[in-house]
C-alpha cells in the first residue's frame, strides 16, 4: 500500500519494518523528519536539551573563529542579518514606546501643529468650481517610519 509523504507530498512505499512511516526516503524528507524529531525532543526532554547545549558550547570553544570567518566569506548573509536586526530594533522601539520616539513625536506635533487638525475639503473640477458639498477631514501628522538606509 502506497502512502503520501507528509513533507514532499509524493507517493512512496513504506518499509515493512517501519509500519507508520510518514516520510519517504528522499534525503530532504529524511532531513525534515530528523529536524522535526529534534525539535520535539528539545521541547520535551530537558536532559537532551542540556546535552545539546553542552555539545554546542564545546563546539564553539573548539571553533572560536567559525562565525567570524563565515561572516567574512558570506557578506550577503551578514548584510541580510544586519537589515533584519535593524527591522527588529525598529519594531521593538515602536512597540515598547521608546521615550525618545515619543519625545520626537511631541516635538514634531508642536512644530507642525498647523498640519494636524480638521480640514474642509472641497472637491472642484478643472475650472476650480466646486462640484460637491465640502467634506470635513481630520489630518494627523504621522511620524516614525522605518527608514532602511545605512
Ligand atoms: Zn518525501
Amino acid at each position: 500500500m502506497n502512502r503520501t509523504c507528509i513533507f514532499c507530498g509524493r507517493s512512496f512505499e513504506p518499509y515493512p519494518t517501519v509500519p507508520d512511516q510518514q516520510y519517504c526516503s528522499r534525503p530532504e524528507c529524511q532531513k525534515a523528519r530528523r529536524r522535526k524529531w529534534q525539535k520535539e525532543k528539545l521541547a520535551t526532554d530537558e536532559a537532551y536539551k542540556a546535552n545539546q547545549a553542552d555539545c554546542q558550547r564545546a563546539w564553539r570553544q573548539r571553533n572560536p573563529d567559525y562565525w567570524r570567518r563565515y561572516r567574512k566569506i558570506h557578506p550577503a548573509y551578514t548584510e541580510k542579518n544586519r537589515q533584519l536586526q535593524r527591522q527588529r530594533n525598529c519594531l521593538k522601539r515602536q512597540s515598547s514606546g521608546d521615550r525618545s520616539v515619543i519625545a520626537k513625536m511631541d516635538e514634531l506635533t508642536k512644530r507642525n501643529n498647523c498640519l494636524s487638525g480638521h480640514y474642509r475639503l472641497v472637491p472642484i473640477d478643472l475650472s476650480g468650481v466646486a462640484k460637491m458639498d465640502e467634506l470635513i477631514v481630520k489630518i494627523d501628522v504621522i511620524t516614525g517610519g522605518c527608514a532602511m538606509g545605512p
